[in-house]
């Protein structure tokens, strides 16, 4: 049976962090919101390691103990031949600081949601989008197994790596597997860690073309785990397989308690992220950081523009793509060249093999980096290495 047509100012498909603060955005400005998520419970499973900045999270949410697991003040990034590198997180920018109960931090961005006054329905799966006139008018969902109808000024495409809603209104959001990485990992508890620091390892026989963290949890445990690009995975070099040789030799005596799987896109943003009606944001519009492959407060900065942009919209009764390109616009010129950098350095690092990532290391060995950002170490590397990164020079200027 199909149930009767609801009608929203702004639906939302997908509440992961891009789209609870999209909602709670668009509902403080006054819009009538509802934000919708296939899984029967926000942030479960959980498809990440869980690490953002400090600073960066603070800019949208106050922290709160009941989702942080652990704080750490630093990151070591060890090479093939594991000389390290060591980055204070306080400057650094990494992507680190906080290692966070993603679990409950995305129920607490959804709570926050609903608090500002967007309504939100749990497993409630989008199955397609309304078009008429060329304009996105609404979506088809499933919900508990009826169909329903539910109409909108604008959808918002806030769905993640597996994203259809782009493709549905006609945006290309093709991955190639290279564009793509595609991680394991487990929460191995009762180990010995600097709880401390983040751990970055490089080298092919560890990672080949991605690299592997070890993101403290607290409580003798961590987040173990490592994305490689989707192109050199396979059968016999498998993110799970690579991820197991590593656990089992450095804690043999290690419980695992959990598994993660998941992809992040690392292509850089969407050329097109607007069409009449329609937005997308965070993964959906593949905003996560090439070179890091995190997303979060990616998403909640786009979100925030999203919504903002998304209500203003709503409030002038005009919905046309010519209008919400300003979305588009502002995400651009405070996230796309940071971006772009990212991108070029990831497609220059995955082209390395052990002896360079070594040397490159070797080349920083000494240089105290705790007072510098990860793009001014970036920029010393390239000082350092100009005949191996003779390609970014000039985005490092
Ligand atoms: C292994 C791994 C490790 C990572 N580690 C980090 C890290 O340490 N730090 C970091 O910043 N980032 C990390 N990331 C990336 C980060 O998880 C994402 O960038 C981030 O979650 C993007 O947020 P989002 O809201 O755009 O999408 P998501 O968090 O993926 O949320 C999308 C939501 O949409 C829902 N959805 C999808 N389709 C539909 C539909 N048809 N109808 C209704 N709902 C739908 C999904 O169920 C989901 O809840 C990692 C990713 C992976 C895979």
């Amino acid at each position: 049976m199909t149930a009767k047509p609801d009608k929203y100012d702004i639906v939302i498909v997908g509440a992961g962090p891009a789209g609870s603060i999209t909602a709670k955005t668009a509902a403080a400005l006054g819009s009538d919101v509802l934000m919708i998520e296939k899984r029967q419970a926000i942030g479960d499973p959980v498809r990440c390691a869980e690490g953002v900045s400090k600073p960066q999270l603070k800019e949208h949410i106050e922290p709160d103990e009941r989702w942080i697991a652990a704080e750490v003040k630093g990151s070591r990034i060890y090479a093939p031949d594991s000389t390290s590198v060591e980055l204070s997180e306080d400057v650094s920018g990494a992507e680190v600081g906080y290692t966070l109960e993603r679990k409950l931090f995305d129920r607490a961005l959804a709570n926050e949601a609903a608090l500002a006054g967007a309504e939100v329905r749990v497993k409630t799966r989008a199955t397609g989008v309304i078009i008429e006139g060329g304009s996105v008018k609404g979506i088809t969902a499933m919900h508990l197994g009826e169909e329903c109808e539910i109409r909108a000024d604008i959808v918002i495409g806030a769905d993640g790596v597996e994203s259809k809603i782009g493709r549905w209104a006609g945006i290309d959001t093709t991955l190639k597997p290279s564009e793509i990485e595609t991680g394991a990992q487990f929460l191995v508890t009762d180990i010995d860690i600097d709880q401390d620091f983040c751990e970055f390892h490089l080298g092919a026989s560890i990672a080949p073309s991605g690299y592997l963290w070890v993101f403290p949890k607290g409580n003798r445990s961590a987040n173990v785990g490592l994305a490689i690009g989707g192109d050199v995975c396979h059968q016999g070099n498998r993110p799970i397989d690579l991820l197991r040789n590593f656990v089992e030799e450095r804690y043999p005596n290690g419980k695992i308690i959990e598994i993660v799987v998941g992809g992040v896109p690392t292509s850089g943003p969407l050329e097109e992220m607007v069409t009449d009606g329609l937005m997308l944001v965070g993964d959906a519009a593949r905003q996560s950081d090439p070179l890091t492959g995190g997303g979060i407060i990616n998403a909640m900065d786009a979100g925030r523009i999203a919504g903002e942009v998304a209500a203003q919209a709503i409030s002038e009764g005009n919905v046309s793509k010519a209008r919400l390109r300003e979305y588009e616009t502002i995400w651009r010129e405070r996230h796309g060249k940071r971006l772009k950098r990212s991108l070029a350095v990831k497609n220059r690092f995955v082209t390395m093999n052990d002896s360079d990532l070594n040397k490159l290391v070797h080349s920083v060995e000494g240089i105290d980096f705790s007072t510098m950002t990860l793009f001014e170490m970036l920029k010393v590397l390239v000082r350092k290495n100009p005949r191996m990164l003779i390609s970014l020079g000039k985005l490092f200027v």
